[in-house]
């Protein structure tokens, strides 16, 4: 329908409704006028019933014309602008998830991790509630991509990106922040709490088989934990912390954890 008529066709279409409606009233009252009393005696007692009678015929005609327009052309397009409204606020809300989702892993990606970051961070402190930031990333993973391929690589991103996520209780945020590194926010965790969580990731990634031909890899992550115990923390201290664990991390011999 919207193919033949525009959208403000719809108005148009309503204003000839209305001049239908407009006019059977006219007709309606006019048959009644014409044989009123006052009519009849002033044509010397002849009554037009017969002329009364077609007005009221043709004023039933055009209400009939009024709704066939309202059935058949004003509410399929009504409905037809509905379900465009509705379709293009469905994609308007696709793109924002694709602006913040990372296409490989499906996982929000940075830009949405720091903007989830900073609220958390805010509304927590102020409110002096606990929750850590974990940054993680893959060890040695050059070497998957240099000895099976990228491919190899992002097939061991994809799964450990599934594997993260599974852990996550609700509310948590994982996230892929670069290109073999990911984050937590975990919400209401203490410092001693953290490192068990912590822990709890390494431990599950560790466990990941990615078969590759007759060859089993094992891909690990190392963990470096910062919290908002100061409570005044923003995110560029809580995020170069956490950095700095993790680097400690892979220091002492990476698949571990530094808090
Ligand atoms: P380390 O234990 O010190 O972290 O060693 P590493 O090899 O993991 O670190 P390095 O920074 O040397 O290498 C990271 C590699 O991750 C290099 C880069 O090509 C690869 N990489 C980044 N993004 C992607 C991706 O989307 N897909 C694949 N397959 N590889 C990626
Ligand atoms: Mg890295
Ligand atoms: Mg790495």
């Amino acid at each position: 329908m919207s193919r033949f008529f525009s959208k403000t066709a719809v108005n148009y279409f309503v204003a000839l409704e209305a001049l239908f409606v407009l006019a059977a009233g006219l007709l309606v009252f006019y048959a009644y006028w014409m044989s009123s009393a006052v009519v009849v005696q002033q044509m010397n007692g002849q009554y037009h019933a017969t002329v009364a009678q077609n007005y009221l015929f043709y004023s039933m005609f055009l209400l009939l014309l009024a709704f066939l327009c309202i059935v058949m052309i004003i509410l399929p397009m009504m409905r037809r602008s509905q379900d465009e409204t509705v379709n293009i606020s469905n994609l308007a809300r696709s793109f924002e998830k694709q602006a913040v989702t990372d296409v490989l892993t499906n996982l929000p990606n940075r830009r949405y991790f720091e903007s989830a970051f900073s609220a958390y961070l805010k509304e927590f402190n102020q409110q002096d509630l606990s929750f850590g930031l974990l940054v993680m990333d893959l060890d040695h993973f050059k070497s998957f991509n240099d000895n099976y391929g990228h491919e190899t690589g992002d097939q061991i991103l994809k799964v450990v990106a599934a594997r993260l996520k599974s852990l996550t209780r609700e509310h948590d945020i994982v996230a892929r922040i670069g290109g073999e590194e990911f984050a937590v926010i975990t919400l209401f965790a203490t410092d001693a709490q953290l490192l068990g969580v912590a822990e709890r990731y390494r431990a599950n990634v560790s466990d990941i088989e990615v078969q590759v031909g007759d060859v089993t890899l094992r891909p690990t992550i190392s963990i470096g934990i910062a919290s908002n115990a100061a409570r005044q923390k923003n995110i560029k201290i809580m995020f170069s912390e956490a950095d700095k664990k993790l680097y400690e991390a892979k220091r002492k011999g990476r698949n571990r954890v530094a808090a």
